[in-house]
């Protein structure tokens, strides 16, 4: 609107002058009035402008500005209600979120002094995901700026390079400037609208750009752990999982519009589809992941097998329909999903932990805090509570801490799996311990067996001559040793030929077996040893017994094949037998011969003193005489 005015014609007299002059300062007075009726009725009146005089650092505009509503977005800088309509309505709260709207937000709010800022500062729109927002600067002459901007627009777009809108405020301006702010957005309308300068913005940024170096950081490392690990270990969860990490940075990553301002600059188009894929492909692999980790399709019930696959197919759905379905739509369809997902996995961690799947704990404990931190951020991106720091960095906080505690939950299986093929591996050495020993035992008792058949003579259960050789030649050398009496039997059946040849050879043998028998309850002692010495000849072994307790023993066995007649076969017959004694504390160590010798003559003696009778010596000298020696005795 033009301030500037100018006299046209010829010159004129001083009272002429005058008169014009009165006449002039009526009209001017006249047309101020009317300018100014005019300017209050101008949608781009300035109105109650806030002096920057003071400005220190930042002012929230939030309280200050207000705001009108254009609900069917046909409203144009020209046609918006005049400033001081009752239309525009205050915001005295400060309220920065109006949750989801299809009408355009118009904002205002004006300034003065702008001469005396110190230093570059701008209006502020820290919301990067409002779609087309218009910035008008305006002063009393009409629009001095229009900068359009959002992230449906290019963004090289923007004036200042930078995720949120920002439009510096001219300094070299006198009068007062209004700024007149057009916001549509399918998503949701937050508008932290502030004035800033460019010291506080830098002081801003320096702790946010730590935030986000640290959060990018922890998200870097996890990756890189986690992929050496994946490569040593080649399980599939750990790729969903690594892919999981990758598909939650790169979201979070373009939700903070980095992507936009680095990634891809001139393509709006791009950016909307690629928060659309992430935010249904983030939930997807968390499913798939969760899928793998507790290994559902092995442990798994119908109804978790079930309902996962369906959460899957809706993933895959929604990330289709990324292409073809309106951007609010899809995006909201993916929200809810994802806290579905995200609720699936704490509930089935908590499950298998129940079931006893011990790494499904911390695996709960990961989604659980996810879950609450996605809460409260879906809580204050619908309008539910007023946006906060931890809202605005909720899904940092929460994924960051979700994927280390997921960390933890591999760390936490790697370990209950080692666990368990510990314990297997001892339940295995366990088995294989078992195994042999009862192998063992069994060829020691078979080899117990064996020794027992090969020491033992198959037609009277006794010992045979083998066996009885190598226990005599022990005996011998201990009796020998400690100087004690050995004494040794022989024992022949009386005239068994006759025997044999009266009732047959299994008569004779059945006979042996009676004897064999009888010898072995004569002799109690457990180092007396009886055994077959060949055919029809006996021989015992009397530790330790002196001659008078081996023609004791002698007599007894004499006595009791003399009273036990032998039946067999339906034959009956007597017999007898004669036994040879030697009994005498060895003298030299190879005197074995010379005893069996001396117990054999001593046999002979007892044939040919009548038979049925015991003949004994203890002496060691010269074989057997003729006669009995004065030591030896007579039984029978
Ligand atoms: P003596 O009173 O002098 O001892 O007379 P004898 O007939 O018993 O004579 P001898 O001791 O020489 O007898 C040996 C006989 O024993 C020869 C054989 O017929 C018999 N004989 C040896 N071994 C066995 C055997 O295993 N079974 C049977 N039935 N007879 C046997
Ligand atoms: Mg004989
Ligand atoms: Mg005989």
């Amino acid at each position: 609107m033009p301030l500037s005015w100018r006299s046209r014609g010829t010159p004129l007299t001083a009272s002429g002058r005058s008169q014009l002059s009165g006449l002039a300062a009526c009209l001017f007075c006249l047309w101020l009035a009317l300018a100014g009726t005019s300017t209050c009725a101008s949608p781009l009146a300035i109105n109650a402008p806030v002096s920057l005089a003071q400005l220190e650092q930042r002012i929230d505009l939030a309280p200050i500005m207000s705001y009108w509503l254009d609900a069917d977005q046909t409203a144009t800088l020209t046609s918006l209600p005049p400033a001081t309509s009752p239309e525009w309505q205050t915001n005295a709260g400060g309220k920065v979120n109006f949750g989801s709207t299809r009408a355009a937000f118009w904002l205002r709010v004006s300034f003065t002094d702008l001469a005396q800022l110190r230093e570059t500062t701008y209006i502020r729109l820290d919301y990067a995901h409002l779609d087309a927002v218009d910035l008008y600067l305006l002063d009393d002459d009409g629009v001095l700026q229009h900068v359009q901007t959002g992230d449906t627009r290019p963004f090289d777009n923007r004036v200042v390079r930078h995720r949120t809108f920002l439009l510096p405020l001219p300094t070299d301006h006198s009068g007062p400037v209004g700024v007149v702010i057009r916001v549509a957005t399918q998503g949701p309308m937050q508008l932290p609208l502030d004035l800033i300068t460019r010291s506080a913005l830098d002081a801003e940024e320096k702790p946010l750009h730590i935030w986000f170096g640290v959060y990018f950081g922890v998200m870097a490392i996890m990756l890189l752990y986690n992929g050496v690990i994946f490569i040593f270990v080649r399980d599939l969860s750990y790729l969903l999982y690594l892919v999981y990490i990758m598909t939650t940075a790169a979201l979070q990553f373009t939700l903070y519009g980095f992507s936009f301002e680095y990634l891809w600059p001139a393509s709006t188009t791009l950016n909307n589809l690629m928060i659309l894929l992430l935010t249904g492909c983030m939930p997807f692999t968390a499913i798939a992941f969760v899928w793998r980790f507790i290994d559902l399709s092995r442990i798994g019930d119908r109804y978790d097998i079930a309902m996962t696959t369906l959460l899957l197919a809706g993933f895959a759905a929604v990330l289709l329909g990324a292409f073809v379905m309106p951007y609010m739509t899809t995006l909201k369809l993916a929200h809810a999903m994802s806290f579905i997902a995200v609720s699936a996995g704490f509930y089935l961690g908590v499950k298998y932990w129940i079931k006893g799947v011990k790494a499904a704990r911390i695996f709960a404990l990961a989604w659980f805090v996810y879950m609450v931190f996605i809460v409260y951020y879906l809580l204050a991106i619908t309008g539910a509570i007023q946006p906060d720091l931890v809202s605005r960095h909720a899904l940092e906080i929460g994924s960051a801490l979700e994927v280390a505690l997921l960390s933890l939950a591999f760390a936490d299986r790697l370990n209950a799996e080692k666990e368990l093929r510990l314990n297997a591996q001892l339940k295995l050495n366990q088995d294989l311990d078992l195994l042999v020993r009862e192998r063992t035992d069994e060829l020691e008792k078979a080899n117990q067996r064996l020794k027992e058949i090969s020491n033992t003579d198959g037609l009277t259960g006794l010992c045979n001559r083998r066996h009885f050789d190598e226990i005599f030649a022990l005996e011998f050398q201990r009796a020998f040793r400690d100087k004690t009496c050995l004494a040794v039997l022989m024992i022949d059946v009386d005239h068994f030929k006759s025997i044999n040849d009266t009732y047959g050879h299994p008569f004779g043998d059945a006979c042996l077996q009676q004897l064999a028998q009888l010898i072995g309850d004569a002799i109690r002692r457990p180092p007396d040893l009886a055994a077959r010495y060949g055919g029809e000849e006996f021989v015992v072994l009397l530790p330790a017994t002196d001659l008078e307790g081996a023609l004791h023993v002698a007599e007894n066995i004499r006595a009791a094949v003399e009273k036990s007649p032998v039946r067999d076969q339906g034959h009956h017959a007597q017999i007898t037998a004669s036994v040879g004694v030697m009994s005498a504390i060895p003298a030299h160590r190879d005197q074995r011969e010379a005893f069996l010798s001396r117990a054999d003559a001593q046999l002979y003696h007892a044939k040919r003193n009548g038979r049925n009778r015991v003949e004994g010596t203890d002496s060691t000298d010269e074989p057997a005489a003729t006669t009995p020696s004065p030591s030896s005795r007579t039984a029978g």
